[in-house]
């Protein structure tokens, strides 16, 4: 599975970074994804970071 995060969208609060650290960076004060797919084991906090934004920054694709 894929995810992105959108620069535009991103407020920087880090809230995914607490909820999926493996997944998540902040190079540049916004959020970035490391993994590129992210691996199955890590599917469903990287779900849960995407769906706890509070700027729906975070999307995936299959
Ligand atoms: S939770 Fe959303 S707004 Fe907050 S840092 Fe992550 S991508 Fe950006």
């Amino acid at each position: 599975m894929k995810f992105t995060v959108d620069p535009n969208r991103c407020v920087g609060c880090e809230a995914c970074n607490g909820i999926a650290p493996e997944v998540f960076e902040f190079p540049a004060g916004i959020s970035q994804v490391k993994l590129d797919p992210v691996p199955e084991t890590l599917q469903k906090s990287a779900l849960a970071a995407e769906e706890n934004c509070p700027a729906s920054a975070i999307s995936h694709q299959a």
